[in-house]
């Protein structure tokens, strides 16, 4: 079999495999071991894009030598790939194959999530304001300690900002405990209440009615509100969007070999939202997804990779079922 390979994005570890005349076996083995997209077949070509690493399962890939694209190949790459338009420099269409080919890819991953899932009906919140308490609240704890803490203050009629402002500290640390850091929480409680009353006479609403970027940096510059929880407020309080990325998000994305395990938070925001269109509902559901995903099947040790739904995908399932040491 007769097999050349065209290295299309600088970024990313995007191949175009070109395989003359190669049986179905042979193609989903490709499809197996790589983040393999089939790009055309023909009776005599079948063009195969992979996103290669060096991870031993995929190294004979690797080994493919680079080789120039045929005037064939570019072709039917630029048939394939839909971000593509007729008589752009040729680098310049190779990037837009792989931008449109990671934009596929990462809606691929949501229709199994969601498949999977089904809607997750995510912030359960029934204000903007305890979406805000409920994204400072889970900070470091698992969601189910916030659920405690929430129907103590709702109990206590303390679920908004101006009352948890006007409420002795004490009173407040009481009713969070279960969320661990509950004495460092209060505080950050009550220096975001005090901040919505001086920048905003204390309306929230006209806070999350700031243009999306101008939020995020006035979120940012309140003592306690990291990027997770500006981007938990944004998105889900004041249904903007901006991808949310956690520690399930930067696992699990690792694990599929779509991103670096070191990447930063904003490296990792930038990769999705570059990718996927700017969509409160899809930036809503799919976070909300890959926490489901992260929270029952993509453990950090050992996960139950043999019931995920993107087992197929994911260039660490085998490594990750083959040794069953914690990782
Ligand atoms: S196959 Fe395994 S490692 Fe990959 S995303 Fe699923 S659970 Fe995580």
């Amino acid at each position: 079999m007769h097999i050349r390979a065209l290295r299309v994005h600088e970024e990313y570890p995007l191949f175009l495999l070109l395989l003359a005349d190669p049986s179905q076996e042979i193609v989903e083995s490709y499809i197996r071991r790589g983040q393999c997209f089939v790009a055309e077949r023909t009776s005599l070509i079948v063009g195969v894009y992979v996103l290669i690493d060096t991870r031993p399962q995929t190294v004979e890939l690797v080994n493919v030598k680079e080789t120039a694209m045929s005037e064939q190949a570019t072709t039917t790459a630029a048939q394939t790939a839909r971000a593509t338009g007729p008589g752009k420099p040729a680098q310049r269409r190779s990037k837009g194959h792989a931008e449109g080919l990671m934009t596929a890819h990462l809606l691929g991953i949501y229709e199994r999530l969601f498949t999977h899932y089904g809607d997750r009906r995510w912030w359960p919140a029934d204000t903007p304001e305890e979406v805000i308490i409920g994204a400072i609240l889970v900070q470091n704890v698992a969601w189910k300690n916030v659920e405690t803490a929430i129907a103590r203050l709702r109990e206590k009629g303390w679920l908004s900002l101006c009352a948890l402002r006007e409420t002795a500290i004490e009173e407040v640390e009481e009713c969070i405990v279960s969320t661990l850091y509950y004495r460092m929480k209060a505080r950050k409680l009550q220096a975001f209440a005090a901040m919505v009353e001086t920048e905003f006479a204390g309306d929230v609403g006209l806070m999350l009615a700031l243009p999306a970027d101008e939020l995020r940096a006035r979120l940012l510059a309140v003592w306690g509100v990291g990027p997770e929880t500006a981007d938990d407020i944004i998105l889900y309080a004041a249904n903007q969007p901006s991808f949310v990325i956690d520690a399930y998000t930067r696992r699990i994305f690792s694990r599929l070999g779509l991103t670096d395990d070191k990447a930063t938070y904003d490296e990792l925001r930038a990769f999705f939202m570059r990718h996927l269109t700017a969509d409160v509902a899809l930036y809503n559901q799919y976070h909300a997804l890959i926490d489901a995903l992260g929270h029952s099947l993509c453990l950090k040790k050992r996960p139950r990779c043999r019931e995920c739904p993107l087992r197929a995908l994911c260039r660490s399932a085998e490594y990750q079922e083959a040794d069953p040491r914690p990782k």
